[in-house]
């Protein structure tokens, strides 16, 4: 596993503040909350890793941050503050839609599918540059080139491109320079590795890397992947079931993880070296919305340290030690 980002313990004062945001779906059955109560700070200049199985509300928190969420999800509580912008939950459409982009951009899980297929990426680029108000728009186009040969793109070919001429993994570096066209301040990055074979993820994480230390942006960093968050990320913020169930320093969390669900998720790493069975599968399913419980952890039916408190007592996200915070009854110490 690759050395983590120098860091220091405290974080650095907030970019972003989210407080008791609570995002729900609605169905058949009934509206259930897929991120519940959630407060978090992201410390500037950093990079911030979420981590968590399928169904932990990583991606719904990063579609909320950008006042995304769609039908049939809502924001049905909470702020998201940006440090000098305001709360972008009350933004209306035209703010929002300059606010992304400009301030903060995403790169989505499959972006490549979101290209329009009707016209050359160069085009869309100006497209976007357009919208916003860019007036030096070959400086957009300049920049485009030079971040496609940085991420090992040809870099003519591809502005001239229609999205179906390039390959599933261009499309996915294509997706990050949209993302970076506009020189947002924040950007948050869905998987944005997943097209891409195991050399080009390396290349590209790197790439990542050396443009937020370049720009001194702040990166949020969706991800399952505990290998990417060693290699790239500042703090890793740990999700379940819509909840936080640790934040820490990537270093720290990496090397004394206190939630038995981090422990877990470290666990199930497999290892470069010694017997293939030393990495340990979760046990059990991560939960389905409608199957959250209302009170008590809900890690309790996969948790191997489950106390008669977990049951009825739903344990709070206290902190442990400064920057550190761990939502579990367990008595536990950095
Ligand atoms: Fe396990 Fe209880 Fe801690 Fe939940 S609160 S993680 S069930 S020990």
């Amino acid at each position: 596993m690759a050395a983590v980002m120098e860091q220091s313990t405290m974080p650095a004062a907030p970019e972003v503040r989210i407080r008791n945001l609570s995002v729900a779906y609605q169905t058949s059955t009934g509206l259930f909350d897929a991120v519940h109560k959630l407060d978090l700070d992201i410390p500037k200049a950093s990079i911030t890793a979420v981590i968590g199985e399928s169904g932990s509300g990583k991606s719904t928190l990063a579609m909320a941050m950008l006042n995304s969420v769609t039908f049939p999800g809502s924001i049905r509580s909470g702020t998201i503050e940006y440090a000098g912008r305001g709360d972008i939950v009350t933004f209306d459409r035209e703010r929002l839609r300059r606010f992304r982009g400009e301030h903060a951009a995403m790169v989505f899980q499959a972006s490549q599918d979101t290209l329009n297929p009707l016209k050359r990426v160069g085009a869309q680029l100006l497209d976007l540059a357009r919208s916003h108000g860019v007036k030096d728009k070959r400086k957009v186009l300049r920049e485009a080139r030079e971040l496609a040969e940085r991420m090992a793109l040809p870099a003519d070919r591809t502005l001239t491109s229609y999205q179906h001429e390039l390959s599933g993994g261009m499309r996915q570096r294509v997706s990050i320079i949209f993302a970076l066209a506009l020189h947002p301040q924040i950007v948050l990055l869905d998987e944005p590795t997943t097209a891409l074979d195991v050399l080009s993820q390396s290349h590209v994480l790197e790439i990542i890397r050396e443009i937020h230390r370049e720009r001194g942006l702040t990166t949020l960093l969706i991800t399952h992947d505990m290998g990417v968050v060693a290699e790239l990320s500042d703090r890793v913020v740990v999700m379940y079931a819509g909840r936080i169930a640790e934040d820490a320093p990537s270093r720290e969390l990496l090397r004394r993880p206190l939630h038995p669900y981090s422990q877990a998720l470290i666990r199930a790493i497999p290892r470069l070296t010694g017997p293939l069975d030393d990495a340990q599968a979760l046990p059990g399913a991560p939960l389905e919305l409608r199957q959250i419980p209302k009170a008590g952890c809900v890690f309790r039916d996969r948790c191997p340290a489950r106390m008669p408190v977990c049951d009825t007592g739903t344990p709070e996200l206290r902190e442990v030690a400064p920057g550190r915070r761990v939502a579990c009854h367990l008595e536990v110490t950095p």
